[in-house]
């Protein structure tokens, strides 16, 4: 009867965690206070900044499969900059999306959809994802992508923007909009997600491994060497019967 309670105790925790897992990943964000307009004039906050080098694009080849995606990138991202440049920030942001899953690694595509939910009015999603614009601007800086750099440098027609202006930036821009920057959590990449769910798994199953199968098993060899000269321990119950019976007292089980 404790065994089964733990059991059921330990479950409902499991799928409890999971749920709460499930909802804080994906619910959407509900605040939106379109009355909020970004009041920088700087430049900075231009979608014009992004728009990316066609003229080297199409020079590469479409038959590669980098290149298919490459091309299909610069599409989705220039599409979305007409969109947005237009104020339909919502389907603006769905060729973000797209471009963003293709090539998770360019700083801009997350400083566009950022701009994008400022425009609907949903601050605390932009706030998000120009957090997550810093942290990949600074990996692009610090050398982390040495694939994807010298494609960025490429396709990108001005100078790239520097780590700290652009963060002074963003955070003086945030904190017009009253946001603290260094309380913002930045916005998931899919798989960072998944890696955190599979190793979170792993961990239920060794919990559940160490519990039902390892720490049974020790206590069962713990208790068999202390079984007394002319007794037998019933691997059932744990109940200690005589030699003399094949059958536990206890439970009546065959000895094993
Ligand atoms: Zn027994």
């Amino acid at each position: 009867m404790m065994i089964f309670l733990k059991k059921k105790i330990l479950y409902s925790a499991c799928f409890f965690i999971l749920t709460l897992l499930l909802l804080c990943s994906s619910v959407p964000q509900i605040y939106a206070d379109a009355d909020r307009v970004s009041s920088d004039d700087s430049g900075f906050f231009s979608y014009r900044r992004f728009l990316l080098d066609t003229k080297s694009i199409d020079a590469m080849s479409a038959t590669s499969g980098t290149g298919r995606d490459l091309k299909k990138f610069v599409k989705d991202l220039t599409d979305g900059v007409y969109l947005i440049s237009g104020g339909q920030n919502e389907k603006a942001r769905e060729k973000f999306f797209a471009a963003r899953k293709l090539w998770p690694e360019y700083f801009g595509t997350d400083f566009l959809i950022a701009m994008a939910y400022e425009g609907s009015g949903d601050i605390d999603t932009a706030a998000r994802f120009y957090k997550s614009y810093l942290i990949k601007l600074r990996d692009f800086h610090n050398g982390k992508n040495r694939i994807s750099a010298p494609i960025i440098r490429f396709l990108s027609r001005g100078e790239i923007e520097r780590y700290s202006p652009a963060e002074k930036l963003v955070e003086g821009h945030l904190a017009d909009l009253g946001v603290q920057l260094s309380a913002v959590r930045p916005a998931p990449v899919t798989a960072n997600l998944l890696v955190y769910f599979v190793v979170l798994l792993l961990l239920i199953a060794g919990y559940l491994a160490i519990t039902y199968v390892l720490v049974p098993r020790l206590k069962r060899r713990r208790r068999r060497k202390l079984v007394p000269e002319g007794f037998w321990l019933c691997e059932h119950c744990g109940v200690l019967s005589p030699e003399l019976s094949n059958v536990c007292v206890e439970c009546r089980k065959p000895r094993l």
